[in-house]
């Protein structure tokens, strides 16, 4: 991996910028977490861009709830906490609020949760997170809960 790789995988471990990092129990290096990731985003048939707009335009929204949950496209339930402060990226090209998204697809259940920071991984990076992070992405549920 390039000396920028490496940095920001060291940047990703407990303790560096968050209390559980980025890499849950995940010890493949970053650059294979990424591929791997990339692979399966092309077999659900879902495009970086595309996932990245939906949960931009969520966050938006979730935001006019000022922290209370709200339903948004009439089938998401969607909270939105900012909190104060503010988390740089682990490739070190910017800082981001702590802002969190939940949102949950009314007819499954089934939970999408991600933070400012965790979206621009995704968008800029192509990082979804180690397994067993606490703010891993995974496409399934991208799928399922953006309904692309
Ligand atoms: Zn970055």
């Amino acid at each position: 991996m390039s000396p920028q790789y490496i940095k920001a995988q060291a940047n990703m471990k407990p303790g560096v910028i968050t209390s559980s990092g980025f890499l849950g129990d995940d010890e493949r290096p970053i650059l294979d977490i990424i591929s791997h990731d990339e692979e399966t985003m092309r077999k659900l048939n879902l495009d970086f861009a595309e996932v990245a707009e939906a949960m931009h335009r969520i966050m938006t929204e979730g935001l006019k709830g000022l922290g209370e949950p709200i339903t948004v496209d009439e089938v998401l339930l969607v909270q939105v906490n900012d909190a104060r402060g503010f988390l740089p990226c682990p490739f070190e090209d910017g800082i981001f609020r702590k802002t969190n998204v939940a949102a949950r697809l009314a007819s499954t259940g089934r939970l999408l949760l991600y933070s400012d920071l965790s979206l621009h991984l995704f968008e800029k990076h192509h990082f979804l997170q180690g397994r067993g992070s606490p703010f891993r992405l995974e496409p399934e549920v991208l799928k399922e809960v953006l309904r692309l």
